[in-house]
Formats: structure tokens, sequence, C-alpha cells
């Protein structure tokens, strides 16, 4: 049992020194129909005395030990052995195996390994079987990070055992292809394809060498049948790589898209980055089932399907990720796997680099301004993004202290507030002491591993500047911070002159934070000299800015978002917020502006039960929504009211914020849905111009969504007829799914039967019953639990799909019209349990929802409680260590 708060599984103190250095793997793996019989023969150097080896092995049934002699001219996987002894522990997936005699340091040895593993249809971690095409032999998809290797074969499963492998894959012969990582031996196999098995016509076999160290959690090793698509990329400097596309037979064309923007990519990142790729081939590879969106494989990344195709199905956002997804694993060749971490605990690096990589490449192929409102969005995501995960109170360590289980590492604090320490390194440093810094990092670490210290102490070296108290704070402690600012001009002294003040606990040491600022003039202007970046280290900051010749007009602060955290500017009049509103040159800001404006109103809807709509909000929102001179997305964030207040203190008020929301949108509606009708309609998305650029009319999709939902906020009749006709006219998944979602959410009394025909059109396609599902889960009418109830149930749902168990269950956490009920609570409890056993990830962001139960206030925090007690006992530990710790520790906090 555990007591009390939540205890690790994992310190970082179980990282201790290796005790062998790994030289190379030779391994042969066989595909049978329901599982992988394995040898691997371990090269290994003793980094000390030992008389046994401690292997990492889990769920494996091992056959047999052999010490093998290394003065053979065969094959390790031929040569004659002699058994060892070992003991397997099961309980503590260790292989012990003893060794002959005692070895001492320096003594190159080598043991091999037989063994077999049973590959699940919903551990997705290891091998593990995937969707299978028709008519075709069993598909087995890999997943090692983070420690699946030890899921197919003995290994020490550390990111420091890097070494060079050999591997042969065997097979039926009716996959098209085994896959492993490495070039493929023309030796063995001339034509680079597999060769019929000596003897045996009905099997196949391949061997690859990889001759570059690698770490166990990149190694890939699958047998499917694909349809391939291929193509290359050739560098300025000659060099050119074959790129290969894998995907389920009759799908080719839709990759086509995703090629081109990999080839796009590729050369972005060689440009950009200063990296050019070393193999001969680049392959993507999509598999159906996965918990991630896509994971790098030096050299195979692999895309869940959902995300890697671009069809007629693909939706605006997921069109977006595919972008991101694609330069993302890309540019993990460079970052991870040649230069690795140096164990979970250094795993931000890795993906914070790679995002901040990622956003560049997003930035510089989309409206900048566009990306990073969308990125900031993922930052307030009130489910998953880290700010809502740091007012829980349980996670926000970047360098963490423990985890249970590897998985827990991949979250929002890793991906969104990692990068975002990035992002505001490079404002911190400056871009010529960031770029020197990130160069000495990847020349030093090459090929080896480093750790978050090592990084720092690069740009520490090239600036000259000390990162201490950045690194520090950033990485190793919880929470954001929360800045305010208040200035005032001086025109005696033409000086303008703000503070800046971190509010900070008793004891807590201030962030070291960029802010960018900068003055404005009355007609839209940036004053002169006046945009810098200033640099907050203390509790308080006073900056002077001199030689102002006029007062401006307003002080723009905090462009884009320049840190992460909350910021007030708390001298900003409504009239200057007005002002900033319709004049900042930082397009963020401008909408930031809108929003705190808009905050004002919530709040006082809030707090007031009969309060109404401001008329001077009403004006400005319809000021905005006439200007011509504008773009689509930007409009869209200007026009769209969040639910979640800018205020953080009101998130948790979800009854009411759901409540207040409706109240301004209708308030919004009540004044110009004529104008609203109007611009809705004159927007045509349904005409493509260029039907082979999928991102053509992106923005003006998202901005025709938010017009639908202003003006069909009404529920009446009209409204219904104009999401069908919407429906009707859409020629992009993008529209028809707006229309469905806002169908599922009014009262049309064929709101049903539309639903129940478009299930009939889109139940066959992996993506299509995906936004189907989405749009279930999204609905707001009494039947809704009623509905995801039924579709859990229809012979078409498998709840071992990943793709489709995210889309049905995780929007009603976000659904929080309908999820702060009895019902909803209850519901959640009960998919939380039913979650844990077939997909731990989905459980886990699902019980994210009652992340905020100390916070909540009493009628839905006793609710909420025992629903968490309920999972607590329900899921045990043995069960679902991530779960369990999860739900125990939020009701110790609450
Ligand atoms: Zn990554």
């Amino acid at each position: 049992m555990r007591e009390k708060s939540r205890e690790f599984k994992y310190r970082r103190e179980d990282f201790g020194d290796l005790p062998v250095k790994p030289e190379h793997l030779t391994i042969y793996l066989n595909f049978g129909k329901d599982r992988v019989e394995g040898t691997n023969c371990l090269e290994m150097t003793a980094q000390g005395p030992m008389n046994e080896l401690k292997l990492d092995a889990t769920d494996l049934e091992i056959l047999q030990v052999d010490w093998v002699s290394l003065s053979s001219p065969a094959s390790p996987l031929a040569r004659e052995g002699v058994p060892l002894s070992y003991v397997h522990d099961t309980a503590k997936n260790k292989l012990v195996v003893q060794m002959p005699h005692r070895l001492e340091e320096g003594e190159r040895f080598c043991i091999r390994t037989q063994s077999v593993c049973f590959p699940s249809d919903h551990i997705l971690e290891g091998i593990y079987k995937d969707t299978t095409p028709p008519g075709a032999p069993q598909q087995y998809m890999s997943q090692c990070q983070q420690w699946g290797f030890q899921r197919i074969l003995p290994i020490l499963d550390d990111c420091r055992a890097k070494c060079t492998m050999t591997t042969t894959l065997e097979g039926d012969r009716g996959y098209t292809h085994l896959i492993t990582n490495g070039n493929i031996s023309r030796d063995t196999n001339p034509e680079g394809k597999p060769v019929p098995k000596a003897h045996d016509p009905s099997r196949q076999v391949i061997t690859y060498e990889n001759p570059v160290p690698m770490a166990p959690y990149l190694f890939i090793a699958c047998a499917g049948t694909w349809e391939e698509l291929a193509d290359h990329v050739s560098y300025k400097s000659g060099k050119s790589v074959r790129l290969e596309y894998l995907v389920p037979p009759g799908s080719a064309e839709g990759a086509r898209v995703p090629m081109e923007i990999l080839k796009d990519s590729v050369l972005w990142v060689a440009r950009t980055q200063d990296y050019e790729y070393t193999g001969d081939t680049y392959r993507t590879l999509t598999m159906n089932k996965s918990n991630f969106g896509g994971m790098e494989n030096v050299g195979n990344t692999t895309i869940v399907t959902d995300a890697a195709l671009i069809d007629e199905h693909t939706l605006d956002q997921s069109l977006l990720y595919a972008h991101a997804v694609i330069v993302h694993e890309f540019e993990h060749n460079q970052c991870g796997s040649e230069t690795t971490m140096e164990t979970p605990f250094d795993v931000w690096l890795n993906e914070a680099y790679t995002v901040d990589v990622e956003r560049q490449y997003m930035a510089s192929r989309f409206d900048p301004s566009f990306i990073r409102l969308q990125q900031v969005e993922s930052i307030r995501n009130p489910l998953l993004g880290p700010l809502a995960l740091e007012d829980g109170g349980h996670v926000g360590r970047i360098v963490r202290e423990g985890f249970n289980d590897p998985d827990e590492l991949i979250d929002g604090v890793t991906y969104v507030k990692a990068a975002e320490v990035i992002r505001m390194l490079r404002l911190v440093l400056g871009e010529e002491h960031f770029s020197a810094g990130k160069s000495l990092y990847f020349e030093r670490y090459r090929h080896g591993n480093a750790n978050t210290q090592q990084f720092f102490q690069c740009f520490e070296e090239v600036s000259g500047a000390s990162l201490d108290q950045f690194r520090r704070v950033w990485l190793h402690t919880m929470g954001y911070p929360r800045v305010s600012a208040h200035g005032r001009y001086d025109p005696q002294a033409r000086q303008y002159r703000m503070v800046f003040t971190q509010e900070l606990r008793e004891g807590q040491e201030p962030f070291h934070l960029p802010v960018v600022i900068a003055l404005v003039d009355s007609r839209g202007k940036d004053m002169d000299d006046t945009c810098r970046v200033v640099r907050l280290r203390d509790k308080e900051t006073e900056v002077l800015l001199e030689n102002v010749e006029s007062a401006p007009a307003f002080p723009s602060l905090n462009r884009d978002y320049s840190f992460y955290g909350t910021f007030h500017h708390s001298g900003a009049t409504r009239e200057e917020l007005a002002l900033q509103t319709r004049l900042d040159p930082n397009l963020y800001n401008r909408v930031n502006a809108m929003r705190q404006l808009t905050d004002a109103e919530r709040v006082r809807l809030l707090t007031h039960h009969d309060a109404t709509v401001e008329p001077q909000w009403l004006a400005l929102y319809g000021e905005v929504l006439e200007e011509e001179d504008m773009s689509h997305s930007l409009k869209a964030f200007f026009l769209r009211i969040d639910e979640q207040p800018l205020d953080r203190a009101y998130c948790i008020w979800y009854p009411e914020l759901v409540a207040a929301r409706e109240k301004l949108m209708k308030a919004v509606n009540g004044r110009y849905r004529d104008r609203l009708l109007e611009k809705f309609t004159r927007l045509d998305t349904y005409t493509l111009k260029d039907s082979s650029s999928p991102t053509e009319g992106i923005e003006a999709r998202l901005l025709k969504q938010v017009l639908l939902d202003l003006i069909v906020v009404d529920d009446t009749r009209e409204s219904h007829d104009l999401i069908v006709s919407h429906l009707r006219s859409a020629t992009t998944a993008n529209d028809r799914v707006a229309a469905l979602l806002a169908l599922n959410r009014s009262s049309a009394r064929e709101r049903r039967s539309i639903l129940e025909e478009f299930y009939s059109r889109w139940h066959g396609h992996l993506s299509a019953y995906a936004n189907y599902l989405r749009v279930v889960s999204s609905g707001t009418q009494e039947d809704v639990f009623h509905m995801i109830e039924e579709e859990s149930r229809r012979p078409t749902f498998d709840i071992t799909q990943p793709t489709w168990c995210r889309a049905l269950y995780l929007p009603m956490a976000l659904n929080n019209k309908k999820l702060w009920t009895e019902e909803g609570i209850q519901w959640v409890a009960d998919s939380v349990v039913k979650l844990a056993s077939v997909n731990a990830t989905t459980a886990s962001r699902l019980l994210n929802t009652f992340q905020h139960v100390g916070r909540l206030r009493a009628d839905l925090k006793g609710r909420v409680r025992k629903a968490l007690e309920h999972i607590v006992s329900q899921v045990p530990f043995e069960v679902s260590p991530t779960i369990h710790g999860q739900a125990r520790a939020y009701l110790n906090h609450g």
C-alpha cells in the first residue's frame, strides 16, 4: 500500500554508472503469428570487476543465456555457446546473469540471450500488434521510448547504452516490409529487399547494419504490409537522401502532401539548423495504434496514421499538426538521436529544443502571429496546458524529482513549458549567443549523451553570462511567474518609468525572465528606441526609458507573450486597452488587449448575477468585426469568445464560466447577428482555388467557424437551417465538422438523424470516424452521455484503437457545460476506471479533469472527492501506478 503523498518508483539516483560499456549487438528477430522469437548477442566491455550482469527484461520468456567466445570469425548468432546460469526476476523486470568467471575492468566479452515476446494489442510498447490490412499477415509495430526495448530483448535499457548493431529480421513472405534501424546489408540482401529464407520459401529474411552508436529507446523492429511512396531530396552539397513513406495499402495518395512537407522540412533544417541527414534513406511509417503522435527511430520515423496522411478527412488542426510533427521528428536526428539525453530526467532537453525548432518552422510557413496565438492557446489549454497543470500543484518542475512511469514525462510541462524556456533563453541571451551556444552543444556532444547542466554550460561559455538563476528557478521549481507592471511618463524629464514586480511566495526566489516592451504613439507606431527586451531577475525591477519626446498612447508590454506565466499591466485604463486593441503594431498584443477587456466583462458577469454586458465593450467588438484590413486568423482570435478567463483565480468556476460565455455570445448575437451573418455568407470557404494545397483557406475556415458559433448560439430554427446548409455546402472536413459540432449542440430536430447519416458515411475511415466521435463527445444536449455509451457499444468501435479512444473520451474533459454535473462527474470516474487497464495514457489525461479538486467550490469538491476515492479503490497501484498515483495525489492535495 502507498500512504501519504505520491511516491516515485524512479529517482535520479537510480541511474548510476553503467557496469559495462555496450559495444555491438547482433540481433535475430523472428516474427511469428502471435510471438516474436529473439536472439541477442551483446558484446560489451566490463567497466569494473563483475561476477554477474543485470539486464532489463520485461514480459519476456527467457529460454537460454550463453557465454559466447569472441575469437571466432562466425557470426555470434551461430557460434558455440556455453550455457550460463541466470535468474529472471519478473517482479523487478531484471535478468540476472552469472558470469562464468570474475570479469576484470576492460575485459571485452559476449553473452547471447534467447527469448520470446508476446506482442499485445493494447500495451503499445515494445513490439505490439497493429491493425492488419485485409489478407495480410499480422502487422507488428514497435515503440521503444522509454523502455520498450526490454519488452523485445534483454538489454541495458539506458539512454547511455549506445552501441552499433547488426539486426536480422525474419517473417512471413507475405509482408511487404521488414524494417529496423540502419542500412540494408548488400552482402545478404543485394537488391535492398528481403530474400527468401534458405530451405523455407514461406519465410523471408533481411539484415540491417547500424554503424552509428544508438540508444536502445530509438530501436525499431516491425513487420508489416504497406504501400510505398518514394521520393528524394538533394542538398546543396550534392548529397541525396531517399525519402520513403510506408502507408496502409491503397492510401499512398494521402502521403503526397506530407512528402512535400517533409522535403521542405529537410531542406529548411539544413538551411536554418546547419544539419544534414547522414543516412541514405529517411523513412516514415504509419502506425494505426499509438499513444503518441510520432516517434523518431533514427531514420524510421513512425507517425500515427490519423496524423500522417492528409486527405479529405483531415481537419485543419491536424494539417497544422502534420507540419509540426514532420519537422519535429526530423529534427530529432540532430537533437535526440545523435546528441542524446543522459537519463529520462533530461528528456525535456530532447523535446524542448526540438519543439523550439518545430515552432520556428511553423512561424516561417504560416502567419507568425497566428502561430504564436496558437502556441499560447496550448499554454493555456485548460486540461493539459502547463498553466493548468501547475495550478493543480502536482507537476511543474521541468527536471522532475521522480516518476512512476516514463510516459508521465510526456506532458505539457516537457513539451510546452520547457519549449517556452528555450524561447526565453533565446530572448535573454540574444539570437547570436543562443545560436553559438547550440552549435557548441551539438558539436561537443555529438554521438554522445548530455545532461541539463552540460547544455546550459555551452550557453554560458559562449555568452559569458551566468544562467544559474535562470536554470535553477525555471527547471527546478513548480509554478510560473506572476508579474505586474505599472508605468508613468514624466514630461519634464522626458522619461518613461516602469516598475515590474514579481509576486513571490515567502522565501521564493525570483525568476530570471525576459519581457519585450515598446511605447506606442497615437498613430500606432513604436516610438523611437523604445522597443527592447527587459530582463527581470529581482522581485522588483525599474526600467527607465530616456529621451521620450511625448507621452505614449500606451505601452505595449510582454509582446508575443515574452515569458511563460501571467502578466498584468496594473495601470492600464479601459481607454488605453481600447486604443491598444485598435493600434498596437504587435498583433498578439492587440488580441490580448481585447481579451483583457473581455475578461473584465466576464469577471463582472461571474461575480454579479444580474450584470449585463457593457455597451462600450459591445461597441469595440463591433468595430473589430467591421475592420476590413485584418487577416482572417487574427479576426477569428479577436472575435472568438473564450470560456477560459485570463484571470486564473476564476479558472475553476466551471459552470459560471459556461454561463458567462453564453451571455457574452448572446449579447454579441443580439446586437450583430445580421452583420455576422453577412460576413459568414460572404466568406467563401467552399470554392478551393488550388485543391492541391490543403493549407489554402485554413485561416478563412477558422474565422468561418467562429462566425458560425456566434450566429447559432441563439438556437433558433433559422440557425438550425444555417448549420444544415453549411454542412451540405461544405467541401472540406473542417467546415463539415464545424457544422456537425454546432448541430450537436443545438436543439435541431434533425440532429440525431443527420449524425447517424455521418456515422454511416465515416465509420469506415480511421480519421473520419475519429472526427465523428469527437462531435458526439462535444455535444451539450441532455442525451450526450447516453450517446457516448451507445457509440462505445457499436461493433465498429474499438477501444484499443487509441485514436478512437481519445476521440470519444477526451473532448468531454473540456465540455464544461455537461461535465460539472452529478452525471458528468460520475461519468469521468467510470470512464477512468474503464480505461485504466486499456489505455492508461488516455485515462490519465481524462483524469486531469479533476486536477483542481482542492480549489473547487464546496459542492463540486465533495462530488469530485467521492469520484477520486472511487478511482483509487477501483484502480489498484498494481493495475496502473500512473492512474492510482495521480488520483491519490489529487485527493491528498484536495
Ligand atoms: Zn519529440
